[in-house]
């Protein structure tokens, strides 16, 4: 379940669902695309791009103020999958929200010290010549 603060615009109650890149309420039946519901929530600019979907939907509900210290951290409004704070990471070399799994060590090829960046970025930084 989602915070308290994901509200549904109509009815005032929780119980949004997200999915296929909408937001929707199960109880009065309001339907919206997840950007009209990230601007509604005037948190679009929080957006980053979704691990999990590549959708740039992911929000991080602690920079937005949504956050309640319980609960998912991080929140695609697209896919609607979501994420604990322990579960993601940001990437030193994107910038990006990633998950924690995804991480690689960075030692071979660029110093002896050892730095963990996303998969992305290891691909990247690592791709043979
Ligand atoms: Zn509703
Ligand atoms: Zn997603
Ligand atoms: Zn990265």
């Amino acid at each position: 379940m989602f915070p308290q603060e994901l509200k549904c615009p109509l009815c005032s109650l929780t119980e949004l669902q997200i999915g296929g890149g909408m937001v929707s309420c199960l109880t009065c039946g309001y339907k919206s695309e997840s950007n009209r519901y990230l601007n509604l929530l005037s948190i679009q600019n929080y957006s980053r791009p979704c691990p999990h979907c590549t959708t740039r939907a992911l929000v991080d509900l602690e920079k937005t103020g949504l956050y309640k210290q319980q609960g998912p951290l991080f929140i695609c409004f697209s896919c609607g999958k979501s994420w604990l704070p322990e579960e993601m990471d940001y990437c030193p070399e994107c910038g990006d929200p990633q998950p924690r799994e995804g991480f690689q060590e960075l030692i071979i090829c660029r110093s002896s010290v050892g730095f963990y960046v996303c998969r992305s970025c290891y691909n990247k930084t690592c791709s043979p010549e």
